[in-house]
């Protein structure tokens, strides 16, 4: 996990607009938790112990350990967007230190025909292994020797359009040693669009589209795709093109699954019902963004290979941070109504207002408080905001370093469900 210095406070444009997404997240985790055959998606957010911490740092984003996480990067509402995102990143990180070192690369877009009514399971298979079939055999190897070959990263992607049903696809960045111009690369599309062809059609799958079985594109700069293709959420490289096919909402080929969500929750029809559950199906299981063979450690070094579910819970994490422990019941009953982002909009506020209190230095108020044990008159907000220190219960590691204390302005959270955990050295916490 890259974990480098605390963020800076967010422009409150920022924080709305980071809200209301994960505010519609959860609204679709709820319908895609009635949805899903998958238990491990189901229990999504089911907390473990009897409390769950929730820290926040600087940058007010909610923390949240001590819960289940399914991770799928396909049909999570709630899990995909982190895991992709960070998949994104590290894509981005990787290609941009390739190209920054003389390497060159292209984007490879490999699709094939469909048409209403098709079944997702067998195409999506297929796609999966489209790039694995291309690239391999004698043919291939004198060619990669040609362009200078390093490795690639494949995404599979789906798509559902009223037109023409299912369109699974695969995106890839082949890697190269050196740049190579234009007319290499069409080379090269003319090339695959033989193989790929060859394929479909020896496993029965019809012939390809001239036109668009394969696409072929230079990569200049890990950002350039910015230009060909939308931006998202301030800025669009070739890793967000890669990884985040879940948002890459109506651009070229119809609706992208959550989208299919979105259809049955709007009209409550069947049909949009049952794509899902065949786009879940079809997904369960499979890799969605693959490195080849040793590229990730050329690019990356000794970055470790996060988990997809590891990678789904590292949203908001801060070296240093405030920690709020919310009942295991109250954030249960949060996750089943899809209403955790309110929940955790109200502490990321309390976070807020601890942290402009650290910031104006009244924590010595609050050690004076704690040492006498009871309110001080001299400074009543932030005096009140430790009021009721208790020390002892602390089942999370840093535990014995930790006093809880009641957090008043979270007193119009229903049942006391939430208190605030605070160190002894200061406010925030620190993770090492
Ligand atoms: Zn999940």
């Amino acid at each position: 996990m890259v974990l480098t210095e605390n963020e800076p406070p967010p422009p409150p444009s920022e924080v709305v607009a980071r809200r209301g997404r994960r505010a519609s997240r959860w609204l679709q985790k709820r319908a895609q938790r009635r949805l899903t055959e998958s238990i491990s998606s189901r229990l999504c957010w089911l907390p473990i112990g009897l409390e769950v911490p929730v820290d926040v740092g600087r940058g007010l984003s909610a923390h949240v350990t001590g819960i289940r996480r399914c991770g799928s990067p396909w049909a999570c509402p709630v899990c995909a967007p982190v895991v992709r995102e960070r998949r994104a990143l590290e894509i981005d990180r990787g290609l941009s230190a390739h190209l920054a070192g003389g390497g060159g690369a292209v984007f490879v877009t490999l699709t094939l025909r469909h048409h209403r009514g098709d079944e997702l399971g067998p195409r999506l298979a297929l796609v999966s292994e489209a790039l694995h079939e291309c690239l391999k055999g004698a043919a291939w190897k004198r060619r990669a020797a040609r362009l200078e070959y390093v490795g690639a990263i494949r995404a599979t992607e789906v798509t559902w359009s009223e037109a023409n049903g299912w369109h699974p696809h695969v995106h890839a960045v082949l890697l190269l040693d050196r740049p190579i111009g234009d007319a290499q690369a069409d080379d090269l599309r003319a090339w695959l669009l033989g193989r790929w062809g060859g394929v479909c059609e020896r496993r029965g799958f019809g012939t390809l589209s001239a036109a668009h079985g394969v696409d072929v594109q230079v990569v200049r700069s890990a950002p350039e795709l910015a230009g060909y293709l939308t931006k998202v959420d301030g800025g669009w490289g070739a890793g967000h093109e890669l990884a985040r096919g879940d948002v890459k909402a109506g651009r070229v080929h119809g609706l992208v699954p959550a989208q299919l969500l979105g259809e049955f929750m709007e009209t409550g029809e069947v049909r949009f019902k049952l794509l899902w559950q065949e786009y879940e199906r079809a997904t369960f299981g499979k890799r969605a963004i693959v490195w080849s063979a040793g590229l990730r450690r050329r690019l990356l070094g000794d970055e470790v290979e996060e988990s997809d579910e590891a990678l789904a819970s590292a949203e908001g994490m801060e070296p240093e941070f405030v920690r709020f422990l919310v009942e295991k019941d109250h954030l249960w009953a949060a996750a089943k109504a899809g209403t955790v982002g309110d929940l955790l909009s109200q502490i990321e506020n309390a976070a807020e207002d601890y942290w402009s209190g650290v910031d104006h230095a009244e924590v010595q108020e609050a050690e004076g408080f704690e040492a006498e044990g009871r309110p001080d008159s001299g400074e009543p907000e932030r005096a009140a905001a430790v009021r009721g220190v208790g020390r002892g219960r602390s089942p999370w590691p840093v535990g014995s370093r930790a006093t809880r204390v009641d957090a008043p302005c979270l007193s119009d959270l229903p049942g006391g469900a939430v208190a605030l955990v605070r160190w002894p050295e200061g406010f925030g916490g620190r993770r090492e």
